[in-house]
Protein backbone atom coordinates (compact mmCIF):
# COMPACT_ATOMS: atom_id res chain seq x y z
CA UNK A 1 0.00 0.00 0.00
CA UNK A 2 3.06 2.52 0.67
CA UNK A 3 4.54 1.86 -2.50
CA UNK A 4 1.00 2.70 -4.40
CA UNK A 5 0.76 5.56 -2.32
CA UNK A 6 4.72 6.69 -2.62
CA UNK A 7 4.24 6.06 -6.89
CA UNK A 8 0.76 7.59 -6.84
CA UNK A 9 2.47 11.06 -4.91
CA UNK A 10 5.14 10.98 -7.18
CA UNK A 11 2.86 10.98 -10.17
CA UNK A 12 1.29 13.68 -8.91
CA UNK A 13 4.43 15.86 -8.90
CA UNK A 14 5.63 15.49 -12.31
CA UNK A 15 5.61 17.56 -14.37
CA UNK A 16 3.41 17.40 -17.53
CA UNK A 17 1.30 20.15 -19.84
CA UNK A 18 -1.03 22.22 -17.73
CA UNK A 19 -4.63 20.72 -18.90
CA UNK A 20 -3.22 17.23 -18.89
CA UNK A 21 -1.72 17.76 -15.66
CA UNK A 22 -5.16 19.44 -13.92
CA UNK A 23 -6.92 16.06 -15.42
CA UNK A 24 -4.26 13.74 -13.85
CA UNK A 25 -4.74 15.63 -10.55
CA UNK A 26 -7.85 15.40 -10.42
CA UNK A 27 -7.95 11.59 -10.94
CA UNK A 28 -4.79 10.41 -8.93
CA UNK A 29 -6.08 12.91 -6.09
CA UNK A 30 -9.53 10.77 -6.33
CA UNK A 31 -7.80 6.99 -6.49
CA UNK A 32 -5.58 8.21 -3.89
CA UNK A 33 -8.33 9.06 -1.57
CA UNK A 34 -10.01 5.32 -2.49
CA UNK A 35 -6.93 3.52 -1.70
CA UNK A 36 -6.91 5.33 1.76
CA UNK A 37 -10.41 4.78 2.39
CA UNK A 38 -10.32 1.09 1.47
CA UNK A 39 -7.19 0.28 3.56
CA UNK A 40 -9.36 1.83 6.41
CA UNK A 41 -12.66 0.10 5.46
CA UNK A 42 -13.91 3.65 5.16
CA UNK A 43 -17.21 3.88 2.72
CA UNK A 44 -16.57 6.12 -0.04
CA UNK A 45 -19.44 8.62 1.30
CA UNK A 46 -17.58 8.88 4.59
CA UNK A 47 -15.05 11.10 5.22
CA UNK A 48 -12.61 11.11 8.17
CA UNK A 49 -13.51 13.75 11.37
CA UNK A 50 -11.18 15.84 13.22
CA UNK A 51 -12.58 14.10 16.33
CA UNK A 52 -15.13 11.79 17.89
CA UNK A 53 -16.23 11.84 21.52
CA UNK A 54 -17.56 8.40 22.63
CA UNK A 55 -20.08 9.19 25.51
CA UNK A 56 -23.19 11.94 25.73
CA UNK A 57 -22.66 12.99 29.84
CA UNK A 58 -21.31 15.70 31.06
CA UNK A 59 -17.83 14.43 30.11
CA UNK A 60 -18.77 14.38 26.63
CA UNK A 61 -20.68 17.68 26.97
CA UNK A 62 -16.93 19.04 28.06
CA UNK A 63 -15.02 17.76 25.59
CA UNK A 64 -17.36 19.34 22.65
CA UNK A 65 -16.78 22.95 24.53
CA UNK A 66 -13.13 22.03 24.23
CA UNK A 67 -13.01 21.35 20.29
CA UNK A 68 -15.36 24.17 19.97
CA UNK A 69 -12.97 26.38 21.93
CA UNK A 70 -10.65 25.58 19.08
CA UNK A 71 -13.28 26.01 16.58
CA UNK A 72 -13.01 22.80 15.41
CA UNK A 73 -16.59 21.15 13.80
CA UNK A 74 -16.32 18.61 11.88
CA UNK A 75 -16.60 15.97 15.06
CA UNK A 76 -19.00 13.26 16.05
CA UNK A 77 -20.67 12.49 19.33
CA UNK A 78 -21.45 9.04 19.93
CA UNK A 79 -23.66 7.25 22.80
CA UNK A 80 -25.10 3.79 22.78
CA UNK A 81 -28.36 5.32 24.43
CA UNK A 82 -31.06 7.36 22.67
CA UNK A 83 -29.95 10.69 23.39
CA UNK A 84 -27.74 12.30 25.57
CA UNK A 85 -27.54 12.94 29.36
CA UNK A 86 -29.22 9.18 30.00
CA UNK A 87 -26.17 7.74 31.73
CA UNK A 88 -24.92 9.18 35.32
CA UNK A 89 -25.58 12.06 33.99
CA UNK A 90 -29.10 11.83 34.25
CA UNK A 91 -28.52 13.82 37.72
CA UNK A 92 -30.78 16.87 38.00
CA UNK A 93 -29.02 18.07 41.43
CA UNK A 94 -24.97 17.25 41.00
CA UNK A 95 -23.81 19.04 44.38
CA UNK A 96 -20.72 21.47 44.11
CA UNK A 97 -18.17 22.54 46.86
CA UNK A 98 -14.27 22.28 47.00
CA UNK A 99 -13.38 19.11 49.46
CA UNK A 100 -12.26 19.73 52.73
CA UNK A 101 -9.37 17.61 54.16
CA UNK A 102 -7.19 17.72 57.12
CA UNK A 103 -4.41 18.78 55.35
CA UNK A 104 -3.52 20.80 51.84
CA UNK A 105 -4.06 17.33 50.16
CA UNK A 106 -3.63 16.98 46.59
CA UNK A 107 -7.57 16.44 46.37
CA UNK A 108 -8.44 19.41 48.14
CA UNK A 109 -5.74 21.65 46.06
CA UNK A 110 -7.70 20.37 42.61
CA UNK A 111 -10.97 20.74 44.13
CA UNK A 112 -10.57 24.09 45.00
CA UNK A 113 -9.44 24.92 41.32
CA UNK A 114 -12.02 22.59 39.90
CA UNK A 115 -14.64 24.44 42.00
CA UNK A 116 -14.02 28.14 40.58
CA UNK A 117 -13.92 26.42 36.76
CA UNK A 118 -16.85 24.85 37.60
CA UNK A 119 -18.54 27.80 38.84
CA UNK A 120 -17.88 29.65 35.24
CA UNK A 121 -18.44 26.99 32.81
CA UNK A 122 -21.69 25.18 34.02
CA UNK A 123 -22.61 28.68 35.44
CA UNK A 124 -25.96 28.68 33.75
CA UNK A 125 -26.80 25.18 35.61
CA UNK A 126 -26.02 26.31 38.61
CA UNK A 127 -28.43 26.82 41.87
CA UNK A 128 -26.79 29.54 43.93
CA UNK A 129 -28.66 28.45 47.04
CA UNK A 130 -24.76 27.39 49.06
CA UNK A 131 -23.49 25.05 50.59
CA UNK A 132 -23.52 24.02 54.34
CA UNK A 133 -20.63 21.81 55.08
CA UNK A 134 -20.86 19.59 58.01
CA UNK A 135 -17.52 18.54 59.78
CA UNK A 136 -17.27 14.52 60.40
CA UNK A 137 -17.44 14.90 64.02
CA UNK A 138 -20.10 17.88 64.64
CA UNK A 139 -19.13 18.08 68.66
CA UNK A 140 -15.54 18.49 68.00
CA UNK A 141 -16.57 21.48 65.57
CA UNK A 142 -14.24 24.79 66.79
CA UNK A 143 -14.67 28.04 64.59
CA UNK A 144 -11.37 28.97 65.63
CA UNK A 145 -9.80 26.09 64.78
CA UNK A 146 -11.61 25.70 61.41
CA UNK A 147 -10.75 29.38 60.76
CA UNK A 148 -7.18 28.40 60.82
CA UNK A 149 -7.24 25.48 59.31
CA UNK A 150 -9.23 27.18 56.00
CA UNK A 151 -7.08 29.94 56.20
CA UNK A 152 -3.62 27.46 56.14
CA UNK A 153 -4.96 25.95 53.46
CA UNK A 154 -5.64 28.98 51.00
CA UNK A 155 -9.32 29.20 51.79
CA UNK A 156 -10.32 32.83 51.98
CA UNK A 157 -13.18 32.93 54.69
CA UNK A 158 -15.42 34.71 52.94
CA UNK A 159 -15.88 32.02 50.29
CA UNK A 160 -16.10 29.28 53.21
CA UNK A 161 -17.17 30.57 56.31
CA UNK A 162 -17.25 29.01 59.74
CA UNK A 163 -20.20 28.83 61.48
CA UNK A 164 -21.47 28.07 65.16
CA UNK A 165 -24.59 26.35 65.23
CA UNK A 166 -26.64 29.17 66.01
CA UNK A 167 -24.70 31.32 63.21
CA UNK A 168 -25.86 28.52 61.26
CA UNK A 169 -29.34 28.98 62.15
CA UNK A 170 -29.83 32.48 60.90
CA UNK A 171 -27.89 31.46 57.33
CA UNK A 172 -28.92 28.07 56.46
CA UNK A 173 -31.92 27.53 58.49
CA UNK A 174 -30.99 24.88 60.28
CA UNK A 175 -28.97 25.11 63.52
CA UNK A 176 -25.92 22.90 62.57
CA UNK A 177 -22.17 23.76 62.43
CA UNK A 178 -19.86 23.79 60.11
CA UNK A 179 -18.69 25.33 57.14
CA UNK A 180 -20.51 27.46 54.62
CA UNK A 181 -19.90 27.68 50.87
CA UNK A 182 -22.17 30.11 50.08
CA UNK A 183 -20.97 29.85 46.19
CA UNK A 184 -21.95 26.61 46.39
CA UNK A 185 -24.77 24.47 45.01
CA UNK A 186 -25.90 22.02 42.81
CA UNK A 187 -25.48 21.76 39.59
CA UNK A 188 -28.48 19.98 36.56
CA UNK A 189 -25.92 17.57 34.57
CA UNK A 190 -28.86 16.27 32.45
CA UNK A 191 -29.74 19.73 31.10
CA UNK A 192 -25.77 20.24 30.40
CA UNK A 193 -25.86 17.02 28.55
CA UNK A 194 -29.12 18.08 26.56
CA UNK A 195 -28.42 21.86 25.78
CA UNK A 196 -24.41 20.75 24.61
CA UNK A 197 -24.86 17.75 23.04
CA UNK A 198 -28.69 17.22 21.89
CA UNK A 199 -28.54 20.30 20.53
CA UNK A 200 -25.16 19.57 17.99
CA UNK A 201 -26.37 19.60 13.95
CA UNK A 202 -27.24 15.83 13.04
CA UNK A 203 -24.69 15.24 11.85
CA UNK A 204 -22.59 16.01 14.82
CA UNK A 205 -24.06 12.90 16.92
CA UNK A 206 -25.49 9.57 16.75
CA UNK A 207 -27.20 7.80 19.72
CA UNK A 208 -28.16 4.17 19.67
CA UNK A 209 -24.42 3.51 18.66
CA UNK A 210 -22.49 1.03 20.70
CA UNK A 211 -19.21 1.49 20.22
CA UNK A 212 -17.40 -2.23 20.85
CA UNK A 213 -13.94 -1.27 19.70
CA UNK A 214 -11.69 0.81 18.15
CA UNK A 215 -8.33 0.39 16.11
CA UNK A 216 -5.08 2.75 15.25
CA UNK A 217 -4.48 2.66 11.85
CA UNK A 218 -2.58 4.92 9.34
CA UNK A 219 -2.69 7.70 11.64
CA UNK A 220 -6.07 7.94 12.13
CA UNK A 221 -8.33 6.01 15.37
CA UNK A 222 -11.38 3.40 13.69
CA UNK A 223 -14.24 3.30 16.23
CA UNK A 224 -16.41 0.15 15.41
CA UNK A 225 -19.86 -0.90 16.65
CA UNK A 226 -21.42 -4.14 17.32
CA UNK A 227 -21.43 -5.86 13.82
CA UNK A 228 -17.50 -4.66 13.27
CA UNK A 229 -19.02 -2.13 11.18
CA UNK A 230 -17.03 0.96 11.02
CA UNK A 231 -18.72 3.41 12.56
CA UNK A 232 -16.39 6.53 11.95
CA UNK A 233 -12.92 7.36 11.93
CA UNK A 234 -10.42 10.78 13.49
CA UNK A 235 -7.70 11.14 14.21
CA UNK A 236 -8.63 12.31 18.00
CA UNK A 237 -10.64 10.07 19.56
CA UNK A 238 -11.85 11.07 23.04
CA UNK A 239 -13.27 8.32 25.66
CA UNK A 240 -15.62 10.02 27.88
CA UNK A 241 -17.88 7.46 28.31
CA UNK A 242 -17.60 6.53 31.88
CA UNK A 243 -17.17 3.05 32.81
CA UNK A 244 -17.54 2.05 29.25
CA UNK A 245 -13.80 3.44 28.08
CA UNK A 246 -12.70 0.35 30.27
CA UNK A 247 -14.13 -2.21 27.87
CA UNK A 248 -13.17 0.40 24.97
CA UNK A 249 -9.74 1.23 26.02
CA UNK A 250 -8.83 -2.51 26.54
CA UNK A 251 -9.63 -3.23 23.08
CA UNK A 252 -6.54 -0.77 21.63
CA UNK A 253 -4.29 -3.38 24.48
CA UNK A 254 -5.07 -0.63 27.11
CA UNK A 255 -5.86 -1.14 30.74
CA UNK A 256 -7.71 1.53 32.61
CA UNK A 257 -8.35 0.47 35.96
CA UNK A 258 -12.18 1.70 36.69
CA UNK A 259 -14.65 0.22 38.69
CA UNK A 260 -18.39 1.07 39.40
CA UNK A 261 -19.95 2.39 42.19
CA UNK A 262 -23.74 2.14 42.62
CA UNK A 263 -25.99 5.16 44.33
CA UNK A 264 -29.20 6.04 45.36
CA UNK A 265 -30.83 9.61 45.86
CA UNK A 266 -33.38 9.50 47.28
CA UNK A 267 -36.80 11.72 47.40
CA UNK A 268 -38.75 11.64 50.46
CA UNK A 269 -42.24 13.18 50.88
CA UNK A 270 -42.68 14.12 54.67
CA UNK A 271 -46.30 15.42 55.61
CA UNK A 272 -46.35 19.72 56.69
CA UNK A 273 -46.82 18.14 60.84
CA UNK A 274 -44.16 15.84 60.71
CA UNK A 275 -40.90 16.46 62.95
CA UNK A 276 -38.87 17.18 59.58
CA UNK A 277 -41.02 19.93 58.99
CA UNK A 278 -40.11 21.82 62.14
CA UNK A 279 -36.66 22.83 60.28
CA UNK A 280 -36.14 24.37 57.01
CA UNK A 281 -32.85 24.22 55.40
CA UNK A 282 -32.80 27.17 52.54
CA UNK A 283 -29.36 25.58 51.21
CA UNK A 284 -27.62 22.23 50.44
CA UNK A 285 -26.54 20.56 53.27
CA UNK A 286 -23.15 18.12 52.83
CA UNK A 287 -22.42 15.62 55.79
CA UNK A 288 -22.44 11.67 55.96
CA UNK A 289 -25.26 12.34 53.22
CA UNK A 290 -26.62 15.60 51.38
CA UNK A 291 -29.59 16.56 50.98
CA UNK A 292 -31.01 19.47 48.67
CA UNK A 293 -34.11 22.24 50.51
CA UNK A 294 -37.27 20.88 50.89
CA UNK A 295 -40.12 21.76 48.34
CA UNK A 296 -43.51 22.43 50.06
CA UNK A 297 -46.41 20.65 47.96
CA UNK A 298 -48.95 23.43 47.41
CA UNK A 299 -52.01 21.60 48.07
CA UNK A 300 -51.58 19.08 50.96
CA UNK A 301 -48.49 21.52 52.20
CA UNK A 302 -46.36 18.39 52.28
CA UNK A 303 -42.66 18.49 51.74
CA UNK A 304 -40.24 16.53 48.99
CA UNK A 305 -36.78 16.10 49.64
CA UNK A 306 -33.49 14.51 48.22
CA UNK A 307 -31.51 12.81 50.59
CA UNK A 308 -28.34 10.82 49.44
CA UNK A 309 -26.31 9.06 48.53
CA UNK A 310 -25.56 5.45 48.98
CA UNK A 311 -21.85 4.10 47.34
CA UNK A 312 -22.61 0.87 46.57
CA UNK A 313 -19.09 -0.56 45.05
CA UNK A 314 -19.02 -3.28 42.06
CA UNK A 315 -22.89 -2.77 42.27
CA UNK A 316 -23.92 -1.94 38.62
CA UNK A 317 -28.08 -2.88 39.46
CA UNK A 318 -29.90 0.37 38.82
CA UNK A 319 -33.15 -0.50 39.80
CA UNK A 320 -34.71 1.43 43.14
CA UNK A 321 -33.43 -0.86 46.54
CA UNK A 322 -35.18 -0.27 49.46
CA UNK A 323 -32.08 -1.03 51.21
CA UNK A 324 -30.85 2.33 49.75
CA UNK A 325 -33.58 4.23 51.31
CA UNK A 326 -33.13 2.96 54.42
CA UNK A 327 -29.93 3.74 54.60
CA UNK A 328 -30.45 7.24 53.33
CA UNK A 329 -32.81 7.58 56.28
CA UNK A 330 -30.79 6.56 58.89
CA UNK A 331 -28.01 8.59 57.83
CA UNK A 332 -29.80 11.46 57.71
CA UNK A 333 -31.41 11.14 60.83
CA UNK A 334 -28.10 10.91 62.05
CA UNK A 335 -27.06 14.09 60.49
CA UNK A 336 -29.79 15.90 62.44
CA UNK A 337 -30.53 14.04 65.51
CA UNK A 338 -32.83 12.60 67.59
CA UNK A 339 -35.24 15.48 67.50
CA UNK A 340 -36.26 13.86 63.75
CA UNK A 341 -38.13 10.70 63.12
CA UNK A 342 -36.58 8.73 60.18
CA UNK A 343 -39.72 6.96 59.81
CA UNK A 344 -42.12 9.50 58.94
CA UNK A 345 -39.72 10.24 55.32
CA UNK A 346 -41.51 8.33 52.93
CA UNK A 347 -39.70 6.91 49.97
CA UNK A 348 -41.48 8.37 46.70
CA UNK A 349 -38.99 8.20 43.93
CA UNK A 350 -35.18 8.11 43.90
CA UNK A 351 -32.52 8.80 41.03
CA UNK A 352 -30.42 5.80 40.59
CA UNK A 353 -27.28 6.04 38.53
CA UNK A 354 -23.68 3.92 38.09
CA UNK A 355 -20.37 6.19 39.00
CA UNK A 356 -17.00 5.34 37.27
CA UNK A 357 -14.34 5.59 39.83
CA UNK A 358 -10.63 5.10 39.91
CA UNK A 359 -8.05 2.87 41.78
CA UNK A 360 -6.82 5.97 43.09
CA UNK A 361 -10.23 7.94 43.91
CA UNK A 362 -9.17 10.70 41.38
CA UNK A 363 -10.75 11.56 37.87
CA UNK A 364 -8.43 10.44 34.32
CA UNK A 365 -8.16 13.20 32.65
CA UNK A 366 -5.65 13.38 29.78
CA UNK A 367 -3.70 11.95 27.03
CA UNK A 368 -3.08 8.31 27.01
CA UNK A 369 0.44 7.65 26.66
CA UNK A 370 2.29 5.70 23.53
CA UNK A 371 -1.38 6.00 21.81
CA UNK A 372 -1.18 9.19 19.67
CA UNK A 373 -4.38 11.61 19.40
CA UNK A 374 -6.49 9.03 22.16
CA UNK A 375 -7.69 10.86 25.08
CA UNK A 376 -9.81 10.30 28.06
CA UNK A 377 -12.04 12.21 30.91
CA UNK A 378 -13.24 9.31 32.49
CA UNK A 379 -13.49 8.38 36.54
CA UNK A 380 -15.24 11.45 37.05
CA UNK A 381 -16.86 9.64 41.06
CA UNK A 382 -18.75 11.55 42.72
CA UNK A 383 -17.35 15.02 41.54
CA UNK A 384 -18.86 14.97 37.47
CA UNK A 385 -19.10 19.11 38.11
CA UNK A 386 -15.72 20.20 39.59
CA UNK A 387 -13.81 17.09 37.34
CA UNK A 388 -16.05 18.23 34.01
CA UNK A 389 -14.91 21.93 34.27
CA UNK A 390 -11.45 21.92 34.73
CA UNK A 391 -10.75 18.68 31.93
CA UNK A 392 -13.13 21.37 30.01
CA UNK A 393 -10.50 24.20 30.42
CA UNK A 394 -7.31 21.40 30.33
CA UNK A 395 -8.40 19.98 27.11
CA UNK A 396 -8.76 23.51 25.33
CA UNK A 397 -5.49 24.45 26.54
CA UNK A 398 -4.01 20.92 25.27
CA UNK A 399 -5.56 20.91 22.00
CA UNK A 400 -4.83 25.06 21.12
CA UNK A 401 -1.24 23.80 21.84
CA UNK A 402 -1.42 20.53 18.97
CA UNK A 403 -2.63 22.51 16.80
CA UNK A 404 -0.58 25.33 16.92
CA UNK A 405 2.35 22.67 16.41
CA UNK A 406 0.75 19.96 14.05
CA UNK A 407 1.70 17.95 16.15
CA UNK A 408 -0.07 15.34 19.25
CA UNK A 409 1.80 15.23 22.58
CA UNK A 410 0.58 11.90 24.21
CA UNK A 411 3.69 12.57 26.86
CA UNK A 412 2.99 15.85 27.86
CA UNK A 413 -0.01 17.94 28.92
CA UNK A 414 -0.30 21.50 28.02
CA UNK A 415 -2.45 22.84 31.21
CA UNK A 416 -2.64 26.40 30.08
CA UNK A 417 -0.91 29.41 31.54
CA UNK A 418 -4.24 30.37 33.50
CA UNK A 419 -4.56 27.52 35.29
CA UNK A 420 -1.00 27.15 35.93
CA UNK A 421 -0.73 31.21 37.45
CA UNK A 422 -3.91 29.98 39.64
CA UNK A 423 -1.94 26.91 41.24
CA UNK A 424 -2.40 23.54 38.88
CA UNK A 425 1.25 22.55 39.76
CA UNK A 426 2.72 19.78 37.76
CA UNK A 427 2.28 17.30 40.19
CA UNK A 428 -1.64 18.13 40.24
CA UNK A 429 -1.87 17.76 36.52
CA UNK A 430 0.46 14.24 36.63
CA UNK A 431 -2.16 13.17 39.28
CA UNK A 432 -5.00 12.96 36.59
CA UNK A 433 -3.51 11.52 33.62
CA UNK A 434 -4.20 8.19 32.78
CA UNK A 435 -0.26 7.56 32.49
CA UNK A 436 -0.43 7.09 36.42
CA UNK A 437 -1.29 3.69 35.82
CA UNK A 438 1.06 2.63 33.60
CA UNK A 439 4.55 1.68 33.87
CA UNK A 440 7.04 4.53 33.29
CA UNK A 441 4.58 7.31 34.54
CA UNK A 442 6.88 9.25 35.79
CA UNK A 443 7.58 10.38 32.35
CA UNK A 444 4.26 11.85 31.49
CA UNK A 445 4.80 15.07 32.98
CA UNK A 446 2.75 17.91 32.18
CA UNK A 447 4.10 20.65 30.13
CA UNK A 448 2.90 24.61 31.82
CA UNK A 449 3.83 27.56 29.71
CA UNK A 450 7.17 29.56 30.86
CA UNK A 451 5.32 32.65 30.85
C1 LIG B 1 -26.37 8.81 43.02
C2 LIG B 1 -25.31 9.70 42.47
C3 LIG B 1 -25.09 10.93 43.05
C4 LIG B 1 -24.11 11.78 42.53
N1 LIG B 1 -23.94 13.00 43.09
C5 LIG B 1 -23.05 13.86 42.57
C6 LIG B 1 -22.89 15.14 43.13
O1 LIG B 1 -23.55 15.49 44.10
N2 LIG B 1 -21.99 15.98 42.56
C7 LIG B 1 -21.23 15.62 41.47
O2 LIG B 1 -20.45 16.44 41.00
N3 LIG B 1 -21.36 14.39 40.94
C8 LIG B 1 -22.24 13.51 41.45
N4 LIG B 1 -22.37 12.27 40.92
C9 LIG B 1 -21.45 11.87 39.86
C10 LIG B 1 -21.84 12.38 38.48
O3 LIG B 1 -23.19 12.07 38.23
C11 LIG B 1 -20.89 11.70 37.47
O4 LIG B 1 -19.57 11.94 37.84
C12 LIG B 1 -21.07 12.21 36.06
O5 LIG B 1 -22.41 12.21 35.67
C13 LIG B 1 -20.27 11.33 35.11
O6 LIG B 1 -20.41 11.84 33.83
P1 LIG B 1 -19.80 11.07 32.59
O7 LIG B 1 -20.10 11.88 31.39
O8 LIG B 1 -18.40 10.69 32.86
O9 LIG B 1 -20.59 9.67 32.56
P2 LIG B 1 -22.05 9.36 32.01
O10 LIG B 1 -22.99 10.45 32.27
O11 LIG B 1 -22.40 8.01 32.51
O12 LIG B 1 -21.83 9.33 30.44
C14 LIG B 1 -21.15 8.28 29.80
C15 LIG B 1 -21.93 7.93 28.54
O13 LIG B 1 -21.17 7.00 27.78
C16 LIG B 1 -22.09 6.11 27.16
N5 LIG B 1 -21.33 4.91 26.83
C17 LIG B 1 -20.67 4.10 27.68
N6 LIG B 1 -20.04 3.14 26.99
C18 LIG B 1 -20.33 3.34 25.69
C19 LIG B 1 -19.95 2.66 24.50
N7 LIG B 1 -19.15 1.60 24.51
N8 LIG B 1 -20.44 3.12 23.32
C20 LIG B 1 -21.26 4.22 23.28
N9 LIG B 1 -21.64 4.90 24.38
C21 LIG B 1 -21.15 4.46 25.58
C22 LIG B 1 -23.18 5.92 28.20
O14 LIG B 1 -24.38 5.53 27.58
C23 LIG B 1 -23.26 7.28 28.85
O15 LIG B 1 -24.29 8.08 28.30
C24 LIG B 1 -23.32 11.37 41.42
C25 LIG B 1 -23.54 10.13 40.85
C26 LIG B 1 -24.52 9.30 41.37
C27 LIG B 1 -24.74 7.95 40.74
Amino acid sequence: METVLRVIDIFLTRPVGPETHINCMNVVQYVKRCIIKAAMNIPKDQKPYDAIVIGAGVAGAAIVKALKNNDIDNFLVLDQASGPGRGTSGHGFALCHPYIGRGASRLQRLTMLAFNEARQIWNDYWSKSGVLHLPREPRGFDKTIMSERLLSQGFNLEKARPLTANESLDITGVALAGTFFPDGGWVNLKKIAEDHLGKLKEKQKKWSCLVTNIQYKDKCWHVYGVNHELIGSAQRLYLANGLGARTVAASAGIELPLKPVRGQLSTFKYGASSTWARTKPSVAISGKVYCLPPTQNDESGSYDWSVGSTYDENEYDLGIWEKSHVENQALIQEMFGDLYDASELQPIDAFVGVRCVAKDRLPVIGPIKGHPGLYALTALGSRGVMWSAIACQMYSEHLAEELRHSAFFDERFFAGARLAGAGLSDDLASALLPARFFAGASNSKPIFPSA
